[in-house]
């Protein structure tokens, strides 16, 4: 893949790591490249971070054909920066193109141009405990008529934020609210897949749990409501009398990176951990016979997230005493030593931008 770089003349000034927050400040340039069926992918560049220009007809405005990935660059105490398996997002993204009839992306030119990228930008990557590059790479149908039908003609760009600790004054539990009436996705559907009509459908219940005070909701599945499948826009794991529970990828969870390496940090450690079917009914059981232990959300923006209080039906129930529970603690200390490279890489998870 050819790149070229068109860089800005005038840079920005950096945001001062103590205002970050999450993806409100852009960095100075941003990877695009677009995509026709006659031509394949063509025309990769670099350029300055600029508004895009869209024609009022274009695909994803009306019919929502819109898929993302979310993915870090970390910097190092010795300054380097570097990435978390990258190529994960970049199959997991194919995945989702697949679903939703968007173009395939060449998985290693796609990570070569992400690491120019980085390269170029790695100046933003913020120093500060907890604080990092947001990496926003997205995709979208770009054909300029109201024809509903696959897409022949898709943009694909890549946008980064310098985003600050998600755990500013501490990991704290948050509470959570088990939603019973709206749902966000069934097998067959578009569940599995990262794209932005997944949160447009999820918006209701999350604000109605906001304004009840909690942060995010649990989502039963979407034909039996029996059955637990993610938070907001993090993966669920339990620990249920000694045993690590998660919901199996049915087809309507979003596959999440950070799941997986929690898997593969406790699998590896000899932890007895089950990808199953659970119940809302089974887990209200050992919520009310004291048999759950622990609750946590995982995903690239919190890492992990202890759940200190979940809410079903209008009934609470305390988790860890409101505190965050051992395994919790011990996958995000595992998780984020990796990542931000104060414990060894065993796994062979991190890339360094050279
Ligand atoms: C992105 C996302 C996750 C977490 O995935 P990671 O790869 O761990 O960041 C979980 N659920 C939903 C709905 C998501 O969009």
């Amino acid at each position: 893949m050819n790149i070229s770089i068109t860089k800005n003349t005038c840079p920005k000034e950096k945001p001062d790591s103590s205002v970050l927050g999450f993806g409100k400040y852009f960095t100075d340039h941003m990877f695009m490249m677009d995509y026709n069926n006659e031509e394949g992918w063509h025309d990769a560049r670099i350029v300055p971070f600029a508004n895009l220009s869209l024609h009022p007809a274009s695909t994803v405005l009306h019919y929502g054909s819109e898929i993302f990935e979310g993915l870090k660059a970390y910097r190092r105490k010795d300054g380097k920066v570097q990435l978390f398996r990258p190529m994960e997002n970049i199959r997991r993204m194919n995945s989702s193109a697949e679903r939703l009839c968007l173009p395939q992306l060449p998985e290693e030119e796609t990570l070569e141009a992400l690491k120019t990228f980085v390269r170029l930008e790695q100046d933003w990557t913020p120093s500060a405990p907890g604080t990092s590059l947001y990496l926003r790479p997205f995709m979208f149908g770009n054909d300029e008529t109201l024809g509903v039908h696959a897409v022949h003609n898709a943009t694909f760009v890549i946008i980064a934020s310098p985003v600050g600790s998600y755990y500013k004054e501490g990991i704290n539990p948050v509470k959570i609210m088990i939603e019973d009436q709206d749902v966000r996705a069934v097998r067959g559907g578009t569940g599995y897949a990262k794209c932005g009509g997944n949160y447009a459908a999820s918006n209701r219940a999350g604000e109605r749990a906001e304004k009840q005070g909690y942060s995010q909701v649990l989502w039963l599945d979407g034909v039996e409501r029996k059955y637990i499948e993610e938070v907001g826009a993090m993966n669920v794991m339990f620990k249920i009398n000694g045993e690590i529970v998660t919901p199996m990828l049915s087809g309507s969870i979003l596959p999440g990176i950070t799941r997986k390496s929690c898997l593969e940090v406790l699998r590896k450690e000899g932890y007895k951990v089950s990808e199953r079917l659970l119940s809302i009914d089974e887990l209200e059981a050992a919520m009310e016979n004291g048999t759950l232990e622990e609750a946590w959300g995982c995903g690239t923006a919190a890492v992990v997230s202890p759940i200190g209080e979940l809410c079903y039906k209008g009934v609470k129930h305390q988790v860890s005493g409101g505190n965050i529970g051992e395994i919790t603690q011990h996958l995000y200390d595992t998780l984020t030593g990796i990542q931000w490279g104060n414990i060894e890489d065993t796994f062979g998870w991190t890339l360094p931008i050279e």
